[in-house]
């Protein structure tokens, strides 16, 4: 009998990464085990096959493990019930039935996600503004680069990114504003980084932090909370004064100079006003004025940092002033351009899944009104803006507001003043989520229907990056469950509530045409988002689309126009606007009470509340658990102690997080990631604390400067607890929880019966135990026959060693009689190995391996890479390998060494 025929490998599906809007191109091949294989996709302009840490790890993120694969209804008692899609499309469906018609349009919204495809962002919009005749539909995207879009509307006419990655490549000088782009879109750093090894160009980091990105930088300017636009309004005018200005470009292309010029000059008169207000040193000012003057091919790139502010919009519009100024804009190599922190906020943009805007880069005109409603041939248009994600969230809390469907984002968890948002939320009448997960802060506020959606590699359509580059999701695992596409669940709900006729599509791909037609429907030049020669792909045109940037208008080969090359902008009067910028002033200032600003952001590895890469075990361990970075004199100030506990407390709320000594930061300011939730840890979700000022243009929040104090939490006991099911935890003790080889880690600390506490919530099964209670020493493990099954250990300190070496044991399917003899008594040993935080998160490489190797004479990034392969993937952590190497040569020697 012959051999079986060999099996053909699976193809590799081309798609894009769900994480930053850097929006790198993937390869995903199905591992047959229903897993994905990833790599990074060599024919990606926005990547050319590379991938950063969380890239890489996608494939590690897509089991079923705590998905939603049902609809749920919520039960009386508060659990919930699995029903047939039909039941829980009927529910929806009535609900919002019934509130519009008791209370009219005002009392429903949606708020969606820069996590959905545009298609889907399309149809939502499309069935709320245009036919249930509301515009409250806004989206997780109004807290990351809103007040980009509003600054590029009041200086180019709309929501014009004019940079492509290229320009990154060109550029002789990098000016990063308020952006650790080293870990927030660590691909386009690393390609600024070539740049500068290449071609010689110089970086400069503008931000109050000294961050990884700005490890890197020829120039860090450590700039004081919201003092962006002095800096570039002192630049305006140094411009002015200089042969940088490009008086022809500001004649011919621009309106505004004089006024906005005027107003520049009273915020920064000179340059000791500048260092006064921004707390830089005059010669560091100088140098970065500079620099910039005499470098035409500068692009000032910036993120959330700008953008995540009350005065966000008037930062963006202060250094699109001194691009403008200088008539830089428009050509390669140069450029403002604002840097999308999500995989398709500009997606959400280009549908008008906003609620200021219409659709297809549309307003709330009355022409505009007309002419969507014609083309939507929608019976019943929205007339005015809708309320934003703050605002939105303020009307729910007030009752204004009584039906919610949330899709694909946890709001409870990320919006300022989070506690507030979940009471508001539990108040909701009717309140919808469609989700990938079974639970997350949003779900447990309250939600009456779960819908399951699509996940990423099962998803089905289009994403847009930050310069404007459409790519295709692509479907490499089946549908699971019942989940459905969300355009699909949108569309079934319209048809319910009788729009069947304009919600008929059979696929993504005729929503994506219709989103393509829409955006050159009588538009004549009048938008710059025109993708009309989109228009008319077939369904195989479509599956087979390569990433192309747009405008791509009807009869273009190719959509790569520059835009604004002409100097032609799409304001009325085809001139670019400049905009007088108000005196900066941060909404709140420390006091008494609170004395610290605590700034709010990402940490390398995690994306938003880690509902994805909290899954991935390798990504678990750079920041393994919630912290609070603070200068270390501070610290000692505040009786905080490095690798303690520390309560943030604000008007709003409190996080208890462990204390990260960090010379980096300012003095008087702290750090918090915004990744830990109520679900991962007990009380490390530092929206609670975040306060709720928005920006006047662009209502984005300001979520990098909320007066807070700071103090020690007292604690008897730290350790961990290791296990292979999650394990439901008390809320009066500290944990955290993070993904591992095999189960679950906690990491905890509480009072003097901590082990006792937690001793009774393990599994049952074979145990060992170890005391010493001089040291304060408690352990325990549970067997499974040769396997690891659980453990706990507790004592004095947070035992370092013991966790390191005992998730190592855990990883194994079995341990040897020596090992497991060891797993106890071993680490009773003072001084067990540690491996400290995971540096580099591809081949799980430890600060203490790194520390070693830099002691034995691997003296750069090069050898350390060659030693031990840390670094030489996907280079997300060379700028901290070599932060590394600098503060370990630094580093006092002992005293017997030398
Ligand atoms: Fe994904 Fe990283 Fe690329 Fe961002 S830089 S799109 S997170 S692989």
């Amino acid at each position: 009998m012959n051999a079986h025929a060999p099996v053909p490998a699976p193809s590799p599906i081309r798609t894009t990464c769900p994480y930053c809007g850097v929006g790198c191109g993937v390869l995903a091949t199905p591992d047959g085990k229903d897993g994905l294989a990833v790599a990074g996709d060599p024919d990606h302009p926005a990547n050319f096959g590379r991938l950063c840490s969380k890239g890489s790890a996608l494939g590690e993120t897509v089991s079923l493990e705590g998905r939603l694969l049902h609809p749920m209804l919520r039960t009386r008692s508060g659990s919930y019930e699995r029903v047939s899609w039909n039941s829980a499309l009927d529910a929806t469906s009535e609900g919002f039935a019934r509130i519009l018609g008791e209370r009219g349009p005002d009392a429903i919204a949606f708020y969606l996600s820069g996590q959905l495809l545009t298609e889907d962002y399309y149809i939502a919009n499309k069935l709320m503004k245009g036919f249930l005749g509301s515009s409250h539909v806004d989206t997780n995207s109004r807290l990351c680069m809103a007040s980009s879009v509003a600054g590029h509307r009041r200086a180019f006419g709309g929501d014009l990114v004019p940079g492509s990655y290229e320009d990154l490549d060109l550029a002789d000088c990098i000016v990063l504003v308020g952006s650790n782009a080293a870990w927030c879109h660590p691909i386009l750093f690393q390609r600024m980084l070539r740049n500068k090894s290449e071609r010689g160009a110089k970086l400069i980091v503008i931000d109050p932090r000294r961050t990884a990105a700005a490890e890197e930088a020829d120039l860090f300017l450590p700039i004081a909370p919201g003092m962006d636009s002095v800096l570039f309004a002192g630049l305006l005018t140094r411009i002015a004064e200089s042969d940088a200005l490009a008086l022809d470009f500001v004649v011919r292309h621009t309106s505004g100079f004089s006024e906005a010029l005027a107003r520049a000059q009273a915020i920064a008169p000179d340059i000791a006003t500048v260092a006064l207000k921004t707390g830089l040193g005059e010669n560091d000012i100088a140098a970065f004025y500079d620099l910039w003057l005499r470098t035409e091919k500068t692009v000032t790139a910036w993120s959330q940092g700008v953008n995540q502010s009350a005065q966000g919009t008037d930062k963006v519009n202060a250094i699109i002033n001194c691009h403008l100024a200088a008539g830089r804009i428009g050509r390669p190599g140069l450029g403002p351009f604002s840097l999308t922190g999500q995989p398709n906020a500009m997606g959400g943009r280009e549908a008008g899944g906003l609620a200021n805007m219409l659709a297809a880069h549309m307003m709330f005109t009355p022409s505009d009104i007309d002419r969507v409603r014609r083309f939507w041939n929608a019976p019943v248009m929205a007339k005015k803006e809708g309320l934003k994600a703050v605002a939105m969230m303020d009307a729910i809390a007030e009752g204004r507001i009584s039906a919610l469907w949330v899709m694909a984002t946890n709001p409870a968890a990320s919006l300022p003043r989070a506690g507030h948002v979940r009471d508001a939320l539990a108040k909701l009448d009717h309140f919808i989520v469609s989700e990938v997960v079974l639970s997350n802060d949003t779900i447990a506020s309250g939600a009456k229907i779960l819908l399951p959606a699509a996940a990423w590699g099962e998803k089905d359509g289009t994403v847009t990056n930050s310069e404007r580059r459409i790519s295709r999701q692509r479907a490499a695992l089946p549908l699971p469950g019942e989940a459905r596409p969300d355009w699909w669940i949108i569309q079934e709900v319209a048809k319910r509530l009788g729009f069947a006729d304009a919600f008929d599509y059979p696929n993504a791909a005729a929503i994506f045409r219709e989103h393509a037609a829409l955006s050159s429907f009588e538009n004549d030049g009048a938008r710059g988002f025109d993708i009309g020669g989109l228009a008319e792909l077939s369904g195989s045109d479509f599956d087979r689309l390569p990433p192309t940037q747009w405008p791509m208008r009807k009869g273009a080969v190719r959509g790569d126009e520059r835009l604004f090359a002409n100097g032609d902008f799409v304001t009325p009067d085809r001139k670019a606007r400049f905009v007088g910028v108000a005196p900066p002033a941060l909404a709140l200032t420390p006091n008494d009470e609170f004395p610290l600003w605590l700034n709010t952001g990402r940490v390398r590895d995690h994306w938003h509340t880690m509902t994805r890469t909290g899954r991935a075990p390798r990504l678990a361990l750079h920041r393994g658990e919630p912290f609070l970075a603070i200068h270390p004199d501070d610290a000692a100030q505040y009786g905080l102690v490095d690798g303690e506990l520390a309560r943030a407390t604000s008007a709003y709320g409190s996080a208890a997080l462990r204390v990260m000594c960090d010379d980096g930061q300012r003095r008087g300011e702290v750090f918090a990631p915004i990744h830990w939730t109520e679900e991962t840890s007990s009380n490390g979700a530092v929206g609670a604390l975040v306060q709720p000022t928005t920006d006047p243009f662009s209502g984005q929040p300001e979520l990098k400067a909320t007066p807070a104090r700071v103090a020690p939490v007292a604690v008897d006991l730290y350790g961990f607890l290791l296990a292979r099911e999650p394990v439901d935890l008390p809320r009066d003790i500290w944990w955290s929880r993070l993904a591992l080889d095999g189960g679950c880690g906690y990491l905890i600390a509480g009072p003097a019966d901590l082990f006792e506490t937690l001793r009774a919530r393990l599994p049952a099964g074979e145990s060992a135990d170890y005391v010493d209670g001089r040291r304060g020493v408690a352990r325990v493990a549970i067997f499974s026959g040769d396997r690891l099954d659980a453990a706990l250990f507790v004592g004095r300190s947070q035992q370092d060693g013991a966790w390191s070496a005992a998730r190592a044991l855990f990883a194994r399917d079995a341990i040897d009689e020596a090992q497991r003899r060891n797993l106890l008594s071993g680490f009773a040993v003072d001084g067990a190995a540690s491996d400290g935080p995971t540096i580099c998160a591809c081949f799980g490489v430890g600060l203490v391996a790194i520390q070693s190797a830099i002691a034995a004479g691997k003296a750069d990034v090069a050898a350390i890479g060659a030693h031990l392969k840390a670094g030489t993937n996907c280079g997300s952590c060379v700028p901290e390998l070599k932060k590394i190497i600098a503060a370990t040569a630094s580093a006092p020697k002992p005293a017997h060494a030398a």
